[in-house]
């Protein structure tokens, strides 16, 4: 069975990110980049997956500029059997995405496809569910546990005040969430065995899908500095000072 795990490049979640001067995005000049950690989490699964006999072929797929290679070289680190890079320039939103691994999967074939729930720079939480509408799968999105049996997945997700277990019939995408897995360190030997495994560049514009942007930016900011708060001696002086302060009380 073959597993495919989109990976996205994003700024590294370590980085303290700056709006840019003009409002007009973030600064990525000079700024350390890595794979979302969704989907680190994400290639950990598939890799178990793998390595508990489960499935036979795991392949990473990238979505966006050259570089994106960084994070499928990683992906191949972590376990990966080869990795695809779909080429373009193009500013990507969710929909392109979902289309343009729409049409690798097709080409592919796999018995299931995992995600990220989110990547950490849009925050979107889109592009699994949108794919698995394009494809007319089943889907199981914020995965804490998957559980693989016969034609099926089993999958528990984490929903508002608890979890809940679903079972889907492959083809499925399923999306990770924090609690699926702790990824493993990706040592340097392994990093460098990976660089023999292969990576398919793929021009995204012969897959002949519609990757045009759907909405346009109009302004980035900070988000607002919040003032600093103040620390009360008892509920006592709480009271005193909400019905002073505010009309609350
Ligand atoms: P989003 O809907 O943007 O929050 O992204 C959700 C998930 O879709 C990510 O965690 C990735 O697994 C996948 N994804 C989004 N953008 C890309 C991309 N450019 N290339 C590959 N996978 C992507």
């Amino acid at each position: 069975m073959k597993i495919l795990v989109p990976v996205k490049r994003v700024v590294d979640a370590n980085v303290k990110v700056r709006v840019k001067a003009d409002g007009s995005g973030v600064e990525l000049a000079n700024v350390k980049m890595a794979i979302n950690p969704f989907d680190e989490i994400a290639m950990e699964e598939a890799v178990r997956l793998k390595e508990a006999g489960k499935a036979t072929e795991v392949i990473a797929v990238s979505c966006g500029v050259t570089a994106c290679q960084d994070v499928l070289r990683t992906s191949l680190g972590i376990g990966a059997d080869r990795g695809a890079l779909v080429e373009t320039d193009v500013e990507l939103q969710p929909l392109a995405v979902a289309r343009l691994l729409a049409a690798i999967a097709q080409q592919e074939m796999p018995q299931l496809i995992i995600l990220g729930k989110q990547a950490i720079d849009d925050d979107c939480n889109q592009t699994g569910q949108m794919l698995a509408a394009l494809l007319d799968w089943p889907q199981a999105t914020f995965a804490s546990a998957i559980r693989l049996e016969d034609d099926k997945a089993i999958v528990t997700r984490d929903v508002d005040g608890g979890s809940e277990t679903v079972q889907l019939t492959l083809p499925a995408v399923i999306t990770a969430d924090l609690r699926l897995n702790e990824p493993r360190f990706v040592s340097l030997p392994n990093l460098m065995k990976a660089k023999k495994k292969p990576l398919q560049t793929i021009a995204a514009a012969t897959l002949d899908v519609d990757i045009a942007p759907r909405w346009r930016t109009l302004k980035i900011s900070e988000p607002s500095v919040r003032q600093a708060g103040v620390i009360v001696r008892d509920a006592g002086e709480l009271l005193q000072r909400l019905r002073q302060e505010t009309n609350v009380l």
